[in-house]
């Protein structure tokens, strides 16, 4: 018995724990004290000699919801891959809280350390239950070992619950995903993400291919987890961005043309310009 409590144990350690630098990235502590959750200053990416991000800076305070705006090929996509660590950058520092450089993170790291990602098309288990689909979604910790040697436990189950009353998918728990509608979809792989409880959400172009009513659902959504959540959404949907009611980006060729509220952005002849006015 006592053997197979050691066993146990140590199967929870995750193999970075044992390196020192590592250590406050397991316990999944970010150092917010300045109240920063996101911190980009002079990013560049460059591809084949194309400047997709030139000289970015960007800084995401603590339960923000912030939108990025800007025309095709601003780099917004890039940005994110910046952030997740899919794209290294050539030059720039990029900071999660304080301490966590995410230029020096792997991506299985950075999804660890509490950055969540949705991509514009659902990644979602389609032939699961909304249900097992949350499930599936669990963190790889405590909880999942548990439920190798027993159903789910509790505070899973009230997890999954609490979650799919927040994504309105309630009433459709045992349903296979693969039949949900698009927008509800959308909403299940949000549902995932925040299985994983990140600090910070990306979110690349949410809306797109809802319907008016899933719009403003999920613009919902989001200003209720913003606070306990950091959210830093890529749209083009104005009237999504004015329900979402936080400060704008504006990206344009690689670096900030704006930012501000969304009025102020708007009327910025700039803005009009490269973006607004075509
Ligand atoms: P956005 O998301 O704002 O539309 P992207 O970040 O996708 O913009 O792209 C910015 C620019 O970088 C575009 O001109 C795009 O063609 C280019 N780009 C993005 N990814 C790559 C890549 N892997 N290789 C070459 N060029 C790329
Ligand atoms: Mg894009």
């Amino acid at each position: 018995m006592s053997a197979m409590m050691t066993t146990a144990d140590s199967g929870f350690i995750p193999s970075g724990s044992s390196d020192g630098s590592l250590g406050h990235l397991v316990s999944g502590d970010v150092d917010l004290t300045h109240n920063v959750i996101l911190y980009l200053e002079n990013i560049s990416v460059s591809f084949d000699g194309f400047k997709a991000l030139n000289n970015l800076s960007l800084s995401i305070d603590v339960g923000e919801l912030r939108c990025i705006i800007g025309p095709n090929g601003a780099g917004k996509t890039t940005m994110m891959d910046v952030i997740t660590g899919k794209t290294r950058p050539n030059s720039g520092t990029a900071f999660f809280g304080q301490t966590l450089d995410l230029t020096r993170l792997t991506e299985p790291q950075i999804a660890h350390a509490g950055i969540g990602r949705k991509f514009q098309k659902p990644t979602i288990f389609e032939h699961h239950t909304v249900f097992e689909n949350l499930e599936l979604a669990m963190k790889t910790d405590k909880r999942v070992w548990k439920s190798l040697f027993s159903t789910l436990d509790d505070d899973t189950r009230d997890k999954i619950a609490d979650t799919l009353k927040l994504i309105r998918l309630d009433t459709q728990a045992n349903r296979v995903a693969g039949l949900l509608s698009h927008g509800q979809k959308q909403w299940l792989e949000i549902g995932m993400l925040l299985m994983q409880e990140p600090r910070l959400l990306l979110l690349d172009e949410p809306v797109a291919g809802m319907t008016d009513d899933e719009t403003e659902r999920t613009g919902e959504l989001f200003k209720s987890l913003a606070g306990k959540h950091s959210l830093v959404v890529v749209e083009h949907d104005m009237a999504f961005i004015e329900q979402l009611g936080g400060k704008v980006t504006v990206l344009h060729e690689g670096s900030v043309l704006a930012e501000g509220d969304l009025a102020t952005v708007q009327s910025d002849e700039r803005v009009i310009e490269v973006y607004l006015g075509r």
